[in-house]
């Protein structure tokens, strides 16, 4: 009988420079937040992705809650997003008393159903919040349009979505995270690009620029008087600890350098999958996950779509039961125990489908060619 190791879904890779960077820091006496290595992430990201002023937090959860403030959420207002996503999404607008409004999934993916938005804004509504589900873009030409005719901020939930890209109907291609007025990264251990717990928040829009910068300084104007720009400091604004110490900016760094080989690897890991599972999955009803034209694979997740909650648990468990750990993913957050008495809106029944029936399968950079047909032979053999 064939024996079989351990398949993690999940493994923090280390591309070598972190302890070196930390050490530098460490050694130059300058380890609290915004210092050397912090820059060199945001101006990285500034040009490599054209994105606009760049701010480091301690996680994306962090910048969801800098961006409602920014927009200033105030009880009552209302804020559009799907359901099938992560609570921070939620948790950032709610903690300001903002009403959540859930929209469907697609059909064709976890993402939100643009076509449902209109019908759903309201003069409250302040706001639009689209997830990149495994860092496929959403359909931001419908929702730049209606963020346009109805003046709604958009705040792209990019979490996942680092090194992606949208093409939009005039043909431009853009990163996401560059499309809305503000968007939000996650670096946690479980993304593309780690420092264990991590964030980034993008202000896209120029006029909320400065009042960022006091936000993410504990409401002070302190960038601004060590700039120069005012003779003293004080409490000008609310505002939180939103920036992480130098320490995670320099772990964060060394991630950066390694990007390009990082995703190289991470794809040809997904496109391994791909073109394992593709056939079976044809054949037998299973929906591999695709990426529509005009759109970019980041291969932050591979996943595979079973036809109900049966077929799917049946599947983690042939897999756990081979010591491959196989996951589910969201559960929808307008039937979570917290948010279920507050709903009042519509059956949302493909994010439904989607806690019931998605599978995530693992994906890391040291997952190993073998490893990855080990996992594609036992899902194909009954
Ligand atoms: C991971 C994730 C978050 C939370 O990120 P943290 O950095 O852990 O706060 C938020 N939204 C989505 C869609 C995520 O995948």
């Amino acid at each position: 009988m064939k024996t079989y190791n351990h398949i993690a879904f999940n493994k923090p890779y280390m591309t070598g420079n972190e302890l070196s960077y930390i050490e530098d820091a460490v050694r130059s006496g300058k380890i609290s937040g915004n210092g050397k290595y912090t820059k060199l992430c945001q101006e990285f990201f500034q040009e490599k992705f054209n994105f606009g002023k760049c701010l480091l937090t301690t996680s994306c959860t962090d910048a969801l809650e800098m961006a409602s403030i920014l927009i200033n959420i105030k009880p009552g207002d209302e804020v559009i997003m799907p359901s099938y996503t992560f609570v921070s999404t939620s948790n950032a607008f709610i903690l300001r008393g903002a009403k959540i409004v859930f929209v469907d999934s697609t059909k064709e993916s976890p993402n939100i159903d643009v076509s449902k938005i209109e019908q759903l804004i309201t003069k409250k509504t302040k706001a639009i919040v689209p997830v990149h589900y495994a860092g496929v873009a959403c359909d931001m030409d419908e929702i730049m349009r209606l963020s346009e005719k109805y003046n709604l901020y958009v705040i792209e939930d990019a979490a996942q979505a680092i090194n992606s890209y949208y093409t939009n109907n005039k043909g431009e291609t853009k990163a996401l995270g560059s499309i809305g007025h503000f968007s939000t990264f996650s670096f946690h251990e479980t993304k593309n690009i780690i420092s264990g717990e991590g964030g980034m928040l993008v202000v896209n829009d120029k006029k909320f620029k400065d009042r960022a910068e006091i936000i993410w300084e504990k409401g002070t104007n302190r960038n601004a008087f060590f700039r120069g720009e005012v003779d003293k400091y004080g409490w000008v604004d609310i505002g939180s600890s939103f920036l992480p110490s130098d320490l995670i900016a320099a772990f964060l760094w060394a991630q950066l350098e390694k990007l390009e080989d990082i995703q190289q690897k991470r794809k040809s890991i997904w496109n391994l999958y791909f073109n394992e599972l593709n056939d079976y999955c044809q054949e037998n009803d299973i929906i591999i996950h695709k990426i529509p034209k005009h759109k970019t694979n980041n291969a932050h997740i591979f996943y595979l779509v079973f036809n109900s909650l049966k077929e799917r648990n049946s599947m983690i468990k042939k897999l756990n039961n081979k010591k491959v750990n196989a996951v589910f993913h969201y559960l929808s957050l307008h039937k979570s125990e917290f948010y279920k008495n507050h709903y009042n809106g519509e059956e949302l029944p493909w994010c439904d489908f989607y806690s019931n029936t998605l599978l995530r399968l693992p994906l890391y950079f040291e997952l190993t060619n073998e490893e990855i047909k080990t996992i594609t032979s036992i899902i194909k053999n009954d």
